[in-house]
C-alpha cells in the first residue's frame, strides 16, 4: 500500500536555479507580509494546500508527491534595457517549468509590477495540473518580467521582450517549452518571441509560442478561446443548477481579454451582466449593461473603462460581492479570500483568472454551498485552442473557425463532465476532484515512465 502523504511545510518546495548568474535576483519581500493592514496571500500556498488534500485521498506516494510538488526548473534572468531616456534599467525575469512528464511545458507570459516566484512556480503548476485536466499532452510552466506595461514605450517592451527571450533560448523551443500570453502580454509580444527566437535558431519556428498574430501561424478562435471557454464552463454549471442562462445575472472582475470576451459570450447566451470592473473601478447596472458598448468604449480610451457611463460606478471589491447568480472573477490572484467569502452572493463563481480565490476562501464557499468551476478547468479553454495552434503549425495546415469552436466547445463539456462526475465519486467540490483527476494522470504517466536516476 502506497503511504500516505504526511503535511510537509511549505519551505521545502525547493528551487533549482539554472541560471548563470542567480546572484542578479532579489528577493521580494515575503508574500506573507502585512501590507496597508491586509494580510497578503501566497497563491503557491493555496496551491499546495489543494495539493496536498487531492494527494491525501489519492493515497499518493511519498517519492511521487515530492516529485509532483518540486518544479522541475526555476529560471531567473536579469533583463537590462537601453530606456528611451537613455537610462539602463534592469528587470527580473522568470520562467518556472513545473513539470513536463505528459509533454513540452506550456504556460503563458506575463509581465506586471508584483510578479514574483512565488507567484510564477504556483502559475507553472497549475499550469500542469490545466493541462491534464483539459486532456492535452502538455506540461506546465509559467513565466514573467517584473515590469509596469503602463509605463513602457511599445519600444522598450520589445527590448523587454526580446531580451528576456534571448536569455530564455535553452529553455523554450517546440518541443520543449513554449509560451502564450498570460497579464498584460499579447500577439504583438508573442511575435516578438517568436522572431527573437527565430533569429537565434536561424530559421522561423512558429511552433514556439501560441496566441501569435493568424499571420504568423496563430490559430483562429485563440484570441477567444479562454473567454468562451469561461462561458461553456458557466452554462455547465448553470445546467447542474438548474438556472436557465438567459435569466442568469452575472457579475465580471476584469476586463482584460477573458473578462471582456467572458463578458460578450455570456452576453450573447442571453445572460444579463450586471457588473463589469477594470483597473478603474467596477460599474453596476442592475438592467444589464452593453458589453459590446463597454468593449467598444475601453478599446477606444486606452483600453480602460474610465468615463464608461453604462453603469454607476462601485469598487472593485463591490463587483464581487453585488447579488448575483453568477460571478466570474477574471483579473488576478486571491481576490476571494477568507475576507470576503462569507459576503459572497453569487451561486455559481467560473475561475477565469488563474488562483482568483485562496484555499482560505475554500470552505467557506463549500459551506455556503457555493458552486465554484475552479481555474484548472474554467480557463483551461485558452491552452486547450494553444495545443490546437500547435498542431495546425506541426501540420503546417489550417482550420476553420468553426472547427476550433466546435472541438472547444466540446473539450470543455468534456472535461466538466468528468471533473463533476469524479467530485460525486468522491463527494468533494469541483476543485479537489480537478486536482484528484490531474495529479493521478500525471502520477500514472510517471510511473510508467519511471525515474531516471
Ligand atoms: N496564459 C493562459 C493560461 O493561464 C494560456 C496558457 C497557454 O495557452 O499556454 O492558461
Amino acid at each position: 500500500m502506497p503511504k500516505k502523504v504526511a503535511k510537509k511545510p511549505l519551505k521545502k518546495f525547493h528551487t533549482r536555479f539554472t541560471d548563470e548568474d542567480p546572484s542578479v535576483y532579489k528577493e521580494p519581500a515575503p508574500l506573507n507580509a502585512k501590507s496597508s493592514g491586509v494580510e497578503k496571500e501566497n497563491p503557491l500556498e493555496s496551491m499546495m494546500e489543494r495539493f496536498d488534500k487531492a494527494a491525501e485521498i489519492l493515497g499518493l506516494e511519498q517519492g511521487i508527491y515530492q516529485y509532483l510538488k518540486t518544479p522541475v526548473k526555476c529560471v531567473i534572468v536579469s533583463v537590462p534595457v537601453t530606456m528611451d531616456d537613455g537610462r539602463i534599467e534592469i528587470f527580473d525575469g522568470y520562467r518556472v517549468v513545473h513539470n513536463d512528464i505528459l509533454g513540452p511545458s506550456k504556460g503563458g507570459i506575463r509581465y506586471a509590477p508584483d510578479v514574483n516566484l512565488d507567484e510564477v512556480k504556483a502559475l507553472a503548476a497549475w499550469m500542469t495540473w490545466k493541462c491534464a485536466v483539459i486532456d492535452i499532452p502538455f506540461g506546465g510552466a509559467k513565466g514573467g518580467v517584473t515590469c509596469d506595461p503602463r509605463k513602457l514605450s511599445q519600444r522598450e517592451l520589445e527590448m523587454i521582450t526580446r531580451r528576456y527571450t534571448a536569455n530564455m533560448l535553452d529553455v523554450f523551443g517546440p518541443d520543449r517549452d513554449i509560451p502564450a500570453p498570460d497579464v498584460n502580454t499579447n500577439e504583438q509580444v508573442m511575435a516578438w518571441v517568436l522572431d527573437t527566437y527565430s533569429m537565434h535558431r536561424r530559421r522561423t519556428e512558429p511552433g514556439v509560442v501560441t496566441g501569435k498574430p493568424l499571420i504568423l501561424g496563430g490559430s483562429k478562435g485563440r484570441r477567444e478561446a479562454t473567454g468562451r471557454g469561461v462561458m461553456h464552463a458557466t452554462l455547465s454549471g448553470l445546467e447542474k443548477l438548474r438556472i436557465s442562462p438567459n435569466k442568469a445575472t452575472v457579475a465580471v472582475e476584469g476586463f482584460g481579454n477573458v473578462g471582456s470576451i467572458s463578458a460578450a459570450s455570456l452576453y450573447e447566451q442571453g445572460a444579463k451582466i450586471i457588473a463589469i470592473s477594470d483597473v478603474t473601478g467596477g460599474y453596476y447596472n442592475e438592467k444589464g449593461i452593453n458589453v459590446e458598448a463597454a468593449i467598444k468604449f475601453s478599446e477606444t480610451h486606452g483600453n480602460l473603462l474610465e468615463g464608461f457611463k453604462g453603469g454607476d460606478k462601485i469598487t472593485n471589491d463591490e463587483v464581487l460581492t453585488v447579488k448575483c447568480d453568477v460571478l466570474v472573477p477574471a483579473a488576478r490572484e486571491d481576490r476571494i479570500t477568507d475576507r470576503n467569502a462569507k459576503d459572497i452572493k453569487a451561486k455559481l463563481i467560473v475561475e477565469g483568472a488563474n488562483g482568483p480565490t485562496s484555499a482560505s476562501a475554500d470552505e467557506i464557499l463549500d459551506s455556503k454551498g457555493v458552486m465554484v468551476i475552479p481555474d484548472i478547468l474554467a480557463n483551461a479553454g485558452g491552452v486547450k485552442v494553444s495545443y490546437f495552434e500547435w498542431v495546425q503549425n506541426r501540420m503546417g495546415f489550417y482550420w476553420p473557425l468553426d472547427l476550433v469552436n466546435q472541438r472547444l466547445e466540446q473539450a470543455m463539456k468534456d472535461a466538466f463532465d468528468r471533473v463533476y462526475e469524479n467530485g460525486q465519486k468522491h463527494n468533494v467540490s469541483l476543485r479537489l476532484s480537478s486536482y484528484i483527476l490531474a495529479i493521478d494522470k500525471v502520477a500514472r504517466t510517471l510511473k510508467l515512465r519511471g525515474i531516471y536516476g
